[in-house]
């Protein structure tokens, strides 16, 4: 069984973010595998680390508290395992302000973009072939992202030497320690250039908006994602580029609602209609259908179009529509209408019941309960 973060730390559940940063800082020092010999002292940092890491940041903190260790998005122990001695790199920056002690020449992959689209009810339903443009960084065509001007040529950096990194010593509770941290000078890049490049201003990178082709498929739902491999930003030192993931919203339709693959959608009928039976005409997404409505059909009665629905996102097949009729009382009768619906209200009996339909076990247990049965 896991311990709670909040125990790990020693802090309670409302601690701020300073306490929670102080109560890290004492147990990182207590139990650093360079101070600490004991053979759980490692373990003990790791667990601090890692209730650090998640009470440190607001957002996996707050779904801490919702969820605690069950979390259902990601595992919050899962960054730490296998990066080994690497992991303990930020403590130091902690103490010394800066310099992770990896490589920061390293070739990284770019991050990745999230864009939000909105579609079409029906789009969503049939799919669709579209063109967004996404604002995103690229690298700057006239300097190729080494931000020089051309032609004024790009030299190694004297500072750093080319390595991109610079070594400080800083005497610490734990003794002397050389730390290295990235080069201020040429800010890791390990070269420095006499002249701006003028198109990005030396950043290697401009704004750009690139036209990307997003093949939606059918039967989409509100809130999938589409990953577009290779679209996000740029990646850094030659690393691969990020990825694009268009999160899409599907409007809502004024007739038609759906749930999952099926199709839900209500019509009116007469009270005739209700009662004599019909056949009206339905819209459907593939267009009108005809739907026959039985003599005495009830008010808020479903009928089923099979086939009429979503198609399923993976496999075959399609939902259904689901058709539910609503019975509309008339309103502002003509003499000649109402004298006509009293006369069928005697011919009915006048007393709900006494007619004979399928609905006199309802009238029934009404008026048994009138009568408090
Ligand atoms: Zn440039
Ligand atoms: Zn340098």
């Amino acid at each position: 069984m896991k311990r709670d973060y909040y125990e790990v730390l020693g802090v309670s559940k409302d601690a701020s973010d300073d306490e929670i940063k102080k109560a890290y800082r004492k147990l990182a020092r207590q139990y650093h595998p360079d101070v600490n010999k004991a053979a759980d002292a490692e373990e003990k940092f790791k667990e601090v680390k890692e209730a650090y890491d998640v009470l440190s940041d607001s957002q996996k903190r707050a779904q801490y508290d919702r969820f605690g260790h069950q979390d259902p998005n990601q595992g919050f122990g899962g960054g730490f395992d296998g990066s080994g001695m690497g992991g303990f790199g930020d403590i130091f920056d902690m103490f010394f302000g800066g310099g992770r002690r990896s490589n920061p020449n390293a070739p990284r992959k770019g991050s990745d973009l999230q864009y939000g689209l909105s579609i079409e009810f029906i789009d969503a339903v049939f799919g669709k072939e579209t063109d967004v443009e996404i604002p995103k960084e690229a690298e700057c065509d006239t300097c190729h992202g080494s931000g020089a001007k051309p032609g004024t040529g790009v030299e190694t950096c004297k500072t750093c030497h080319g390595t991109g990194q610079q070594e400080v010593a800083a005497n610490t509770p734990f003794g002397r320690i050389v730390n290295r941290r990235v080069c201020s000078v040429c800010e890791g890049k390990g070269k420095v250039y006499k002249e701006k490049c003028t198109t990005c201003r030396g950043s290697g990178r401009v704004k750009v908006r690139r036209r990307i082709h997003l093949n939606i498929p059918a039967g989409v739902d509100d809130g999938a994602q589409l990953r577009v491999a290779g679209e996000g930003e740029p990646g850094i030192n030659g690393g691969p580029p990020g990825d694009l993931y268009v999160v899409l919203r599907v409007k809502s339709h004024e007739f038609f609602e759906r749930e999952g693959n099926d199709i839900y959608c209500e019509v009116p009928l007469t009270f005739a209609q209700a009662a004599l039976g019909d056949e009206i005409e339905v819209p459907t997404v593939d267009g009108r259908v005809k739907l026959k409505i039985p003599a005495g059909t009830q008010t808020d009665t479903f009928f089923r179009l099979r086939g009429k629905g979503v198609p399923h996102l993976r496999g075959n097949g399609r939902g259904d529509q689901h058709v539910k009729v609503r019975v509309i009382t008339p309103t502002r009768l003509s003499d000649r209408q109402k004298e006509l619906l009293r006369e069928l209200a005697e011919l009915s009996g006048e007393k709900p019941g006494q007619h004979g339909g399928e609905d006199e076990g309802f009238f029934e247990k009404m008026k048994r309960a009138f009568r408090g049965e």
